[in-house]
């Protein structure tokens, strides 16, 4: 307790709860609950969606940890808390003090908004906040308010729960005297390291000491640890027919590293609670049509097979644009406007590059393991039996560039000393560039363990905390009611590779895989020969923002997306031209007067954008096609490189200023719903203030009233975006 007098009595637990889309969310809340653990707080920690495994009315203190993705909407792990809350009436919460860190990025609109919006919402509720909100920025580094946030997170948080004693005090478990050298010789490594370390770096004691007890503090037995560090760790890897992937070694100037001796800002190492149980079978080669069953999917994985595939840019197009058609034996319910998911494992010789460099054999990592400890990351808490393979494979992320915390723990276990000084200086405050230049070079985990060659990081380690394997996701181009609509999904993509300074070749997870399977397909006609049989693992994403054709078709639609960005308003399209067919039919029937078919259907608009009309016009013969058939009504291109061409609009928001007064009247006398689909960044402020343009200049608005209207039309879904980062 403080002396305060009108203090109120402390809670004796505080409940740490997460939203996260990438696992940065999740990792940073798990950093929190450790740090808090080992302060001696009783602590818990929870994704959103379990929010009923707590007792809501016994909730005194919580801490939330929240990203926020797309278009300023919750991480799919927390929409169904989402839902609960909104049932949740009145002032339910009196008792609740609470924290919010949000973390997101002021590069797109709705900054942090699962943030805010919580707060507001608790506040409703009646919670009252005990520390205030910190807003993390991506754009300039999220740790720089994580950081300082979560430092004085702490006196805020003494005065809310109480501490007990530390982690020090904690019951220490039997070891054997074979596990108390093994751990004897762990710290004894630590220390020498820490001493051989010429750049002075604090080292915080309940760190290791909690990496030793949670290794034996934990319900599992500590002899699998020493188990797979016998056997998982250091047979040499057997040849295998892909040939693994060696690393880039990424060049960056250290120089600067000579101007420090005091390093601050390090992060803190995050506990290791992974085990890896050897469960002693030899896995069978799983058939090529099946995925891991650890993988998690928000709605039920489907098995799809290509049907078809085209490329829809030449090659001298900037980008190479696939169009893939995906077949199901069964139907598929969905609707225009929807997006799927698709599980892309990584590349193939990136992981067997990867397992080669860890030493781990052929063998071993085709034999079946269980990932099992207290407080693991959430996506390898469903890792029950697996080849290691498999989890190089589909559990963990090996492309994404690392975080400071990665580059810690790397420093940690780099048993030489230039290799450990420039990874400790990348990690603290003063390396800040060269961790950004480095960064800026995406750098895979085989390129950082070619790159710092003496780093020797436990296998359990590495894998708890390697981000997580994300799906991928595509708008569908297809409509339902198509031909065998219900037995098909076509999508369209441009497959990600690009090239980087210092010969460096960079590729995507999810495209190159997928074009390559389709057979790199040549520019022309689609090809249904020859495809594949190999079957994907895709699901459908659940719709959350309704970003659906208006369910009465005499509504106006205006549709503006730029390149890929109109995928799912091809879906739109085809619906709308089935549509039109079916009731072209049904006014053809019966006696009564025949009335105009547009009659029924209101008016579609559609705004594209590329940058060649010759190289990139996405599906040119389809819009054209629904252009003279009248499902489009208006059919407005812009064209970004062309050079000498008349009245050419550069960009979609270029061609709604000149149309602005047809679509005020479309918008304001025929009620029509705007949609937007494309890059979160760039377009989809440009377009948006251009509607306030619109709305100022042909509605009479005020700035901030027209701003405050659009807003009024996001709610009613009169507006929608489908944005991507
Ligand atoms: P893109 O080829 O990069 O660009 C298409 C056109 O947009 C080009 O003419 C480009 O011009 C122009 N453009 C660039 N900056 C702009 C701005 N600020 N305002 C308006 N136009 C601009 O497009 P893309 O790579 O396909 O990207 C489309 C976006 O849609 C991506 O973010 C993608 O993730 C997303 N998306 C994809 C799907 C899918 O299913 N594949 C579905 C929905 C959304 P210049 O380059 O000449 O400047």
């Amino acid at each position: 307790m403080t002396g305060n007098e009108n203090a109120v009595p402390q809670a004796d637990h505080l409940t740490v709860f997460f939203a996260s889309q990438t696992g940065n969310a999740e990792s940073i809340s798990r950093n929190i609950y450790e740090q808090a653990q080992e302060r001696g707080f009783k602590a818990f920690h929870y994704a959103l969606n379990d929010h009923a495994k707590v007792d809501w009315d016994k909730e005194d203190c919580l801490v939330f940890v929240v990203s926020t993705t797309g278009d300023g909407d919750p991480p799919d792990n927390s929409t169904k808390f989402w839902r609960h809350l909104r049932k949740l009436k009145g002032v339910g919460l009196t008792k609740a003090k609470y924290t919010i860190l949000g973390l997101g990025d002021t590069n797109y609109d709705n900054f942090c908004q699962t943030a805010k919006r919580l707060d507001t919402r608790l506040q409703e509720l009646g919670a009252s906040s005990f520390y205030p909100r910190g807003l993390a920025d991506d754009a300039t580094g999220l740790e720089e308010t994580v950081d300082p946030w979560i430092k004085n997170l702490w006196p805020a948080l003494a005065h809310q729960v109480i501490s007990t004693p530390t982690i020090h005090d904690f019951p220490k478990p039997h070891l054997t005297p074979e596990e108390e050298k093994i751990v004897k010789g762990l710290i004894l490594k630590q220390e020498q390291d820490r001493k051989q370390s010429i750049v002075t770096v604090t080292l915080d004691s309940p760190k290791l000491l909690s990496t030793v007890t949670s290794t034996t503090n934990g319900r599992d037995p500590i002899v699998n640890t020493i188990k797979d560090l016998n056997n998982l760790t250091l047979t040499p890897s057997a040849s295998s027919p892909i040939t693994p992937a060696v690393g880039y070694k990424i060049d960056i100037d250290f120089s600067a590293m000579a101007d420090h001796s005091n390093l601050t800002a390090l992060p803190r190492v995050p506990n290791a609670n992974l085990h890896i149980a050897d469960l002693e079978t030899v896995v069978e080669s799983r058939a090529p049509d099946s995925v891991p069953t650890f993988i998690q999917t928000p709605t039920p994985l489907l098995m799809a097979t290509i049907n078809k595939a085209q490329c829809l840019t030449p090659s001298d197009a900037l980008k190479r644009t696939i169009a893939i058609e995906f077949g199901f034996e069964d139907d598929v319910d969905y609707a225009p406007g929807d997006a799927f998911g698709i599980w892309a494992p990584n590349n193939e010789a990136l992981v067997r590059g990867v397992l080669s460099v860890l030493n781990v054999s052929d063998t071993a990592a085709t034999k079946a393991v269980r990932l099992h400890g207290q407080g693991i990351p959430s996506h390898l808490q469903t890792v029950e039996s697996a080849t290691l393979l498999d989890i190089f494979r589909y559990a963990v992320d090996l492309t994404s560039p690392p975080k400071k915390a990665n580059i810690r723990l790397y420093a940690e276990h780099a048993n030489d000393l230039a290799d450990k000084q420039k990874l400790m200086f990348m990690a603290s405050k003063q390396g800040a560039d060269q961790f950004n230049a480095f960064r800026a070079q995406s750098p895979t985990f085989l390129d950082i363990m070619h790159t710092f060659p003496s780093i020797d990081v436990p296998l359990a380690r590495i894998i708890e905390t390697l981000p997580p394997m994300q799906p991928r996701y595509y708008s569908i181009t297809s409509s339902p009611m198509s031909k065998n609509g219900h037995r098909r999904w076509s999508c369209a993509f441009n497959v990600v590779t690009y090239d980087l300074s210092g010969g460096i070749h960079r590729r995507g997870v999810c495209t190159p895989w997928l074009d390559e399977l389709a057979g790199q397909v040549p520019f022309g006609k689609a090809v249904t020969t020859g495809l594949t049989t190999q079957r994907l693992p895709v699901f459908l994403k659940p719709n959350e923002t309704r970003f659906n054709l208006p369910s009465d078709t005499t509504k106006p639609v205006i549709m503006i997306g730029p390149g890929t960005g109109v995928a799912p308003f091809m879906g739109f399209l085809e619906h709308r031209a089935e549509q039109r067919l079916i009731k072209k039919r049904l006014v053809n029937i019966g006696s009564g007067p025949r009335q105009h078919l547009d009659d029924h259907f209101g008016d579609m608009w559609l705004f594209f954008g590329c940058r060649h009309r010759e190289k990139d016009w996405l599906f040119r013969e389809q819009m054209e096609s629904y252009k003279r058939d009248g499902v489009l009504t208006e059919l407005q291109l812009a064209v970004s490189r062309e050079e000498n061409v008349p009245n050419s609009a550069k960009y979609v928001q270029d061609l709604m200023r000149s149309q602005g007064e047809s679509l005020w009247n479309l918008i304001h006398k025929k009620g029509a719903a705007i949609y937007v689909c494309g890059d979160a960044k760039g377009m989809a402020k440009a377009v948006h203030d251009e509607l306030v343009n619109i709305l100022v200049d042909h509605g009479g608005y005020e700035r901030m009233a027209a701003i405050m209207e659009l807003n009024k039309w996001a709610q009613e879904k009169r507006y929608l975006r489908d944005l991507w980062a």
